[in-house]
């Protein structure tokens, strides 16, 4: 804990000044954020870093292996829901980012069973995501653990559509729904195109552009 409160101390006298108006600002109107972004807990896949996000700007849900369950209005308490239900219709985000990463502790537990220190909620939960495993099994047993990670952020955003504000806010043009993959090992975020195939060319664009140049 201590060396929490250093980086506490460290926050107040670095960012806190830096960005203080921005807080002001920020505590008078309300947050406005521009974007849903739902990523795994892991700690090495933090999407505040990963979008070099400013406070305010990203509205975050964080759990085990980036999961959404289906809609389910079964009368019991529901985190994850309700986080998406007061980001689309209490803040109007424009976006939500489904965001998956590399070496997934939560897909680890979902392909070969949960260590049995984490056995009372993890595969309970990790069972939403059965649909991407069954699609992971029909490949070589070397590449399921990639295939699975990226399948779980196409299954979060198939359903976010069962919610029915979500499918009538995209389908009316005011919300659109988009996937990511970052690779911890090689800090390159992929992103989900219109083809259904994940591409880091999409989020290099200057690369690309510079290329153009070139030629
Ligand atoms: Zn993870």
């Amino acid at each position: 804990m201590d060396a929490l409160i250093d980086g506490y101390r460290r926050f107040r006298a670095g960012t806190w000044q830096a960005e203080k108006s921005r807080f002001e600002e920020l505590s008078r109107l309300g947050q406005r954020p521009r974007a849903l972004v739902i990523a795994c807990s892991d700690s090495r896949t933090d999407p505040q870093m990963v979008f070099n996000a400013a406070p305010g700007e990203l509205f975050v849900i964080r759990n085990v292996a980036n999961l959404v369950p289906p809609y389910d209005q079964d009368g019991r308490p529901h985190g994850v829901s309700s986080a998406i239900e007061y980001a689309v219709r209490s803040l109007r985000v424009r976006d939500i980012v489904v965001i998956g990463h590399a070496m997934c502790g939560g897909i680890q537990a979902l392909l070969h069973g949960a260590p049995a220190e984490v056995s009372d909620f993890v595969d309970q939960w990790m069972r939403i995501a059965e649909p991407a495993k069954q699609r992971a099994m029909t490949a070589p047993a070397e590449q399921r653990q990639d295939i699975c990670e990226h399948e779980s952020v196409r299954l979060s955003l198939a359903n976010l559509m069962t919610f029915p504000w979500i499918k009538s806010a995209v389908d009316a043009g005011a919300l659109t729904l988009n996937g990511c993959f970052f690779d911890i090992r090689s800090g390159v975020l992929e992103r989900l195109g219109q083809d259904g195939i994940f591409d880091r060319s999409r989020t290099e664009k200057l690369a690309v552009s510079r290329r153009r140049h070139a030629l």
